[in-house]
């Protein structure tokens, strides 16, 4: 009898329309593609061209579905949610991707045959559609397993009830040395009898994901284990740490000086001189208050720090007049969007003033660069003690008081920034950043951690497993 040697395993990811969740999934792909997987990513159509130009691999097809035109929360051609005028309609946004179930159905049934579904946690109706097709499914909810399994200890044991006020810190049950206050959790995870639309939100992902195969999580195991072990003890699905995705990053050639981006020339100026740089980047999706802005600004001015700050362009004109000006020559602000791994990669980077986003933190460590953390909305407070405190590559940016909570200061700015860049806290920092650096390429390359447990996800949903 001939022998037929099978099609190699084809994955469709489709990641949700937010820059935090999507490069992260378009990175997986490479990964994926790597490995001899045909791998077909599913977008909307406004977000086709930067879908292709991120995944710069013409291995890896794209197919559009048409996002829903009568959609109330987004104007028309925004399809993702950085660009939505206000972040209020979120959840609404989210709610409308619903509409692209039947569309989405027919492309994966045009497809030739589906072995897996990798697809975002916010795009919970595709865990209908993968039962519907009879395809195993995976949720990627860019989330770290840290901060998803407090979220889930608050929800189940509440230890937020024996403390007098959010501020006040209690122990976390099973992990007593990790001390967290109500106000390190966003809504519905900081409230005692959780109710309304985001408890509903939430509940409803946490059902469908629950129904799923395993999450994918962009991290690695030497990073987390008694979370990633106490996770897979206690909840479901079970988790996958197969990061961190951005090691996958395809190489570009070194640019001739006059194709590099101003930023990055201004960045070897600092090398030649000798002068250490700090990054600061608050991520694509929060929006920090007028008045942090401006204390961030006036601290870094203080500083004497050299100093990069990409800002979004809304943000340019409330940090106000005169700014750049004053800080010429030492501080440079780009309102553009740049490629955050090229900055935090180049050599005259030794810290990054970060809002704690999971994926700007593991971008971080791959490039083996310390922490300043001022976190600002959603995980962002988990992430920030994970990296602080469980991890020890980073400083902390506290708001006054020490809260978890509030405005930091333009003072704590300029001292904290001044002990990362010239400090023992920041040497300290830079040390273990090497170390956790070091710990990331070992997970991700042949027989590592990561790459050891991609192998087992991929027979477990392919139906390999002996
Ligand atoms: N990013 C980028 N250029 C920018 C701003 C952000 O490449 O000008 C990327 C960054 O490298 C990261 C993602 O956008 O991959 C932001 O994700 P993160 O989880 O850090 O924060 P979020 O934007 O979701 O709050």
């Amino acid at each position: 009898m001939p022998t037929t040697t099978p099609p190699p395993p084809h994955f469709v990811l489709f990641p949700f329309m937010s820059q935090g969740h999507s490069i992260p999934l378009l990175h997986l792909s490479h990964i994926l593609s790597n490995r001899h997987i045909s791998v077909t990513v599913i977008t909307t159509s406004a977000n086709h061209s930067a879908v292709k130009s991120t995944l710069k691999n013409d291995s890896i097809s794209v197919i559009d579905i048409s996002f829903p035109d009568n959609s109330v929360t987004a104007p028309p051609g925004v399809e993702i949610t950085d660009k939505l005028p206000c972040m209020s309609s979120f959840i609404d946004f989210v709610d409308s991707t619903k509409q692209l179930q039947p569309q989405f159905e027919l492309a994966v049934r045009n497809l030739p045959p589906v072995s897996c579904i990798i697809s975002d946690g916010f795009l919970f109706w595709t865990q209908d559609s993968a039962d519907k097709l009879g395809i195993p499914r995976l949720v990627f909810n860019g989330m770290n397993i840290f901060s998803m399994t407090m979220c889930n200890i608050m929800e189940q044991f509440k230890p937020h009830a024996a403390v007098g006020s959010d501020n006040e810190p209690f122990p976390v049950p099973d992990f007593p040395r990790i001390k967290l206050t109500a106000n390190d959790f966003g809504p519905p995870f900081n409230e005692l009898e959780p109710k309304g639309p985001e408890f509903e939100f939430m509940v409803r992902l946490q059902k469908t994901a629950a129904r799923s195969r395993g999450l994918v999580v962009n991290s690695f195991y030497e990073l987390e284990p008694e979370f990633n072990d106490y996770w897979n003890r206690n909840y479901a699905p079970k988790a996958w740490l197969v990061g961190p995705f951005c090691v996958a990053i395809p190489q570009t050639t070194p640019k001739e000086t006059a194709e590099k981006p101003k930023w990055i020339q201004w960045l070897d100026v600092k090398l030649a001189a000798h002068e250490p740089v700090l990054y600061v980047c608050f991520g694509s999706q929060a929006e920090a208050s007028v008045e942090q802005l401006v204390e961030v600004a006036v601290g870094l001015e203080r500083s004497n720090v050299s100093f990069v700050w990409v800002v979004k362009p809304k943000e340019l004109r409330l940090i106000g007049e005169g700014f750049e000006a004053r800080v010429e020559g030492r501080g440079k602000v780009v309102a553009e969007w740049v490629d955050q791994m090229d900055i935090l990669k180049h050599e005259a980077v030794c810290g990054f003033m970060s809002h704690c986003g999971w994926n700007s933190v593991l971008e971080s460590i791959c490039a083996g660069v310390g922490i300043l953390a001022m976190p600002l909305i959603a995980e962002q407070h988990l992430n920030a003690r994970m990296v602080v405190e469980e991890v020890g590559m980073g400083l902390r940016l506290w708001p006054r008081d020490k809260v978890a909570r509030g405005v930091v200061g333009a003072e704590e700015v300029a001292e904290v920034a001044v002990e990362l860049m010239r400090g023992e806290g920041g040497r300290r920092v830079r040390k273990r950043a090497e170390e956790v650096r070091e710990g990331a390429y070992g997970a991700m390359k042949e027989g590592g951690s990561s790459s050891r447990t991609l192998d087992v996800l991929i027979d477990h949903v392919c139906g390999f497993e002996g």
